[in-house]
């Protein structure tokens, strides 16, 4: 995987190779010239330093994009919708019963018992109704 690439990680590395370069350069001039070496390695350590907040910055915006990317997912996703109450019958019997001010759609409220019948249709029905209850096996 790659990865992800800053400009603070670009100028942390500039640093950090500078920061090597000056402390090269303070080690040949503790072989020659004593005194200058304090130069390059004072150098060394501030260039190290800056490298090391690049490099903090580089983490912190790294993760500053992961929230901001974590975030848009999490806003992307619609929120859990609960049931509106469309009456207090509703409401009160966590949805058993509807009330007459129920705003529900009128479809579902009214579930019809059957089609009117006419007399044959109604005689059929009731000659086999009749024995419904029956408990004999014909
Ligand atoms: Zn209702």
């Amino acid at each position: 995987m790659r990865r992800p690439w800053t400009h603070s990680r670009l100028d942390a590395r500039i640093c950090l190779a500078l920061a090597v370069l000056c402390f090269a350069c303070g080690l040949y001039a503790a072989l020659h010239t004593p005194w200058l070496c304090v130069f390059g390695f004072y150098g060394a350590a501030c260039l190290a330093w800056c490298a090391a907040r690049l490099y903090t910055e580089h983490r912190s915006r790294l993760v500053r994009h992961e929230r901001a990317r974590r975030a848009a997912v999490v806003d992307s996703v619609p929120p859990f919708s609960a049931p509106v109450p469309c009456c207090a019958f509703w409401r009160h019997t966590e949805g058993a019963v509807h009330g007459p001010d129920c705003t529900r759609p009128s479809a579902p409220r009214h579930v019809p018992d059957g089609l009117p019948l006419d007399a044959r249709e109604a005689a059929a029905f009731e000659a086999i109704t009749a024995h419904f209850d029956d408990r004999s096996a014909a």
